[in-house]
């Protein structure tokens, strides 16, 4: 079964593939429209003008695997088990990782580690700005695995140490740490989101290969800072360890066991709060996010609007 969503002016071919899925195809529509909506927000429209979203039943429960590709204008592939519910697509974070990869440039194999990390780190960041997730539980998440990204022993830097935990949580530890850098400069005018758009806009889409130093200068551009080139220098071929205990304190990050605190009278916590919150471009954009209709097959099946 194919079905097609309208993001803004973006067209999202779903297909479902033969499974006995306990999931209805309109929850898994919902779903999808819910991921797209949060790409839709943190890039201030749909990525692509179009892509292809294959939904492959497995064996089991949960959203399982996902792979976004940058051929035929972008087809993200991902499976999903026939005993999952409808709750568990609700918390799904994976489909939005997944729509993130379309925003950015293809890169080399050394630099995949700024593919993982953009949407390790904007996955959330996109669901908490659609109001899908709140940013209490981002930074209790982003406390427990920032520290997977740092260097282990033996690190040659980014662009030479291909480990999960450099390539995912490395990637997102250059993210994170660039996004305060960019909003310390800018007192809190720009941030990571605005040089991602500014990539995004130059054309800088999945199905682009694009050479990394331009890019990040593109982005750069975007926030009038050398942030993400300067650390991109210091990074790419030296193991630099990040100091996270100074950072959390800075931003007002206080662990609390499994969750965290925060509070409003630490120097950085206007950079926190900025970090997660709508961009300033929101107010005027709500139509580019919105989905416009829901087209089952070629019959039109309904329309869902937002407040
Ligand atoms: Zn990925």
């Amino acid at each position: 079964m194919t079905s097609t969503l309208l993001i803004g002016g973006s067209k999202i071919d779903v297909s479902i593939e033969a499974g006995e899925m306990k999931l209805t195809h309109a929850e898994l529509l919902h779903w999808v429209q819910t991921a797209a909506e949060s790409v839709a927000t943190y890039y201030g429209r749909y990525p692509v003008t179009g892509v292809q979203v294959r939904i492959i039943p497995v064996d089991g429960s949960g959203v399982r695997h996902g792979q976004t590709f940058g051929y035929d204008g972008g087809l993200i592939k991902i499976r999903v088990g026939e005993q999952t519910q409808a709750a568990e697509l609700a918390n799904d974070w994976m489909l939005t990782h997944e729509m993130v990869h379309l925003s950015f440039p293809s890169m080399a194999d050394e630099h995949h580690w700024i593919e993982e990390g953009i949407a390790v780190y904007v996955e959330p960041i996109a669901r908490i700005q659609a109001k899908q997730m709140i940013a209490e539980q981002m930074w209790a998440d982003l406390v427990r695995d920032m520290p997977k990204g740092q260097p282990q022993e033996g690190d040659r830097g980014l662009d030479h140490t291909h480990s999960w935990g450099r390539t995912y949580w490395g990637g997102a530890l250059f993210c994170f740490v660039a996004d305060v850098e960019i909003r310390k400069q800018t007192y809190n005018q720009k941030g990571l989101q605005d040089a991602l758009r500014g990539i995004l806009d130059a054309g800088g889409g999945i199905t682009h290969d694009w050479e990394l130093a331009r890019t990040l200068r593109t982005g750069d551009q975007a926030t009038g800072t050398a942030v993400l080139s300067d650390l991109y220098a210091k990074w790419k071929d030296n193991p630099v360890q990040v100091d996270l205990a100074s950072l959390w304190k800075e931003l007002g990050i206080v662990a609390d066991g499994k969750s965290v605190r925060l509070l409003e009278d630490a120097p950085l916590a206007a950079v926190r709060r900025a970090i997660t919150a709508p961009h300033p471009s929101t107010q005027t954009n709500s139509q580019a996010v919105s989905p416009s209709a829901v087209f089952a097959g070629r019959s039109i099946a309904g329309s869902r609007s937002r407040s």
